[in-house]
């Protein structure tokens, strides 16, 4: 999470309002304006007030902000006499345009002004007759009334005027350090609600996590009884015949129920090297063996391997490539793992008689390898999804296919060991494409990081009846 403080705000862009609450404001110039007996008024940075004008002379409010040109006069002096006041970091005491004697006192926070305090509306002596007479013309408003309310102005001793500067400079200051505090209040607020806004939704990931890791555990103990279940009647079964008969079963009914045993025996151990594995790649024990080598050989050697299994289920299986050869650095058992995961998913998701094609496109910087098939298809919102541990799209037992929802995480897994990419497209009805992007590259020295298989197999064959295991055909 990123905390924000108050060296983060903008603070060119704050606004007095926003930081302080108007009320508040309000008291303090009301509470100024009368202890003092003189006119106040707060202003933001353009000199627009922002509070209701408190003890306001008639000659102000009834004639100089009567008209625009006045009220427009009015503000520029204001925002003027602010900025000011923030320059010299005190109170600013000026004769305003229609020559009345103002002070104006800057809210800062962290250096910055927010606005200012003004007071005043006063004059040391008589107010100049010719003068006052132009500013009403210039203003547009009736000489006689102008000049007979500049006379009911207060008359006001010097050292009065910097008394009421000196308190006025102490209200500003009272209001930065308000200003200051509730702006880190907002600040502390803000991150506050960030975290509840984050927190809610790691509770909400967690909880998914957990509703899916539930679903995965019930999958994965009826992916792990059924093959024992199968293996165990099968033993019973010989056993019932071998006790009915007192002698060993024929070599065609033992034949029959060993490689009933065998298959489901290469079910459990493709479930439990699969949880191995992803548990091992999930924190990171993420060994891989690059080696310069052939990658087109390598991938459809195990294509055309598959060819059989696929032919079985009557399903053709077309291996083409744009080019014969590429040497490049990659972790072969790996390559071999994402390639037959992909095509037994193709198998087992398309019905006898469509079509899979394993493709490989050279793009100079890249290889692309695509698995296609005519399957059942992938429905658009699961198509990220399915490369996330425990998802399936049909994960109900009346599903009629087996698996556990952990291949595609493997595969996605080994194809970010190689620094690569896998995504998927699809059309419901009509077939799916899976993508591995594979960067290409050499190395100089192989990189082994050797971490043995917990189960070995001793061909490519065993390796393929693994993968196709879960597959009726
Ligand atoms: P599983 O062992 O269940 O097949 P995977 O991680 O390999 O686990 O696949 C996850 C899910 O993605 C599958 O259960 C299936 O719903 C969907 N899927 C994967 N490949 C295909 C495909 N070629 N056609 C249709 N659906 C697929």
């Amino acid at each position: 999470m990123s905390e924000k403080s108050i060296a983060d705000v903008n603070i060119d862009s704050l606004e007095i309002k926003d930081v302080i609450n108007i009320n508040l404001l309000q008291t303090f110039q009301n509470n100024f304006a009368e202890s003092m007996d003189i006119a106040s008024v707060i202003v933001d940075m353009r000199g627009i007030p922002v509070t209701k004008p408190s003890y306001y002379t008639s000659f102000c409010i009834d004639y100089v902000h009567s008209t625009k040109i006045g009220d427009k006069r009015c503000a520029e002096c204001h925002r003027k006499a602010g900025e000011e006041a923030a320059r010299l970091g005190k109170t600013y005491i000026y004769t305003c345009h229609a020559g009345l004697i103002d002070f104006a006192a800057p809210i800062l926070i962290e250096g910055k002004q927010i606005g200012t305090i003004l007071g005043g509306q006063i004059l040391k002596k008589k107010i100049d007759e010719p003068t006052c007479r132009k500013t009403a013309r210039e203003i547009g408003v009736d000489e006689d009334k102008f000049y007979e309310a500049a006379k009911k102005i207060k008359i006001t001793k010097e050292k009065n005027i910097k008394a009421a500067a000196e308190v006025l400079f102490i209200v500003a200051n009272a209001l930065s350090k308000i200003g200051y505090e509730e702006l880190k209040l907002k600040i502390v607020h803000k991150n506050l609600q960030q975290e509840v806004i984050e927190k809610e939704s790691m509770l909400r990931e967690s909880s998914e996590y957990n509703k899916l890791k539930t679903q995965f555990f019930s999958t994965i103990s009826h992916e792990l009884k059924t093959p024992v279940n199968i293996i165990y009647s099968s033993l019973q079964l010989l056993e019932s015949i071998y006790k009915s008969n007192s002698e060993v079963p024929s070599a065609d009914t033992f034949l029959k129920y060993s490689n009933i045993m065998k298959l489901n025996s290469y079910r459990l151990i493709r479930i439990i090297n699969n949880l191995i594995d992803l548990n091992k790649y999930e924190f990171g024990f993420n060994s891989i063996n690059l080696k310069n080598d052939d990658i087109i050989k390598v991938v459809e050697d195990v294509s055309l391997s598959v060819v059989e299994y696929a032919r079985l289920k009557s399903i053709e299986l077309i291996f083409d490539t744009e080019i014969e050869e590429k040497v490049m650095a990659f972790d072969s058992e790996k390559i071999e793992r994402i390639i037959l995961n992909l095509l037994s998913n193709a198998v087992k998701f398309t019905e006898p008689g469509g079509n899979i094609n394993i493709c490989i496109y050279d793009k100079n910087e890249y290889l692309l390898i695509s698995v296609k098939d005519t399957g059942i298809g992938i429905p658009e919102n699961m198509l990220d999804k399915i490369f996330h541990t425990f998802t399936q799209v049909d994960s109900s037992f009346t599903r009629n296919v087996e698996g556990s929802g952990i291949g595609l995480s493997i595969v996605r897994l080994l194809v970010e060991m190689h620094e690569g990419k896998v995504w998927a497209k699809s059309e419901l009805g009509k077939g799916s494409e899976f993508i591995i992007k594979l960067p290409i590259k050499l190395i100089s020295d192989e990189i082994n990081t050797n971490n043995q298989r917990e189960i070995q197999f001793n061909s490519n064959i065993e390796r393929i009846k693994m993968e196709f295991s879960d597959i009726y055909l």
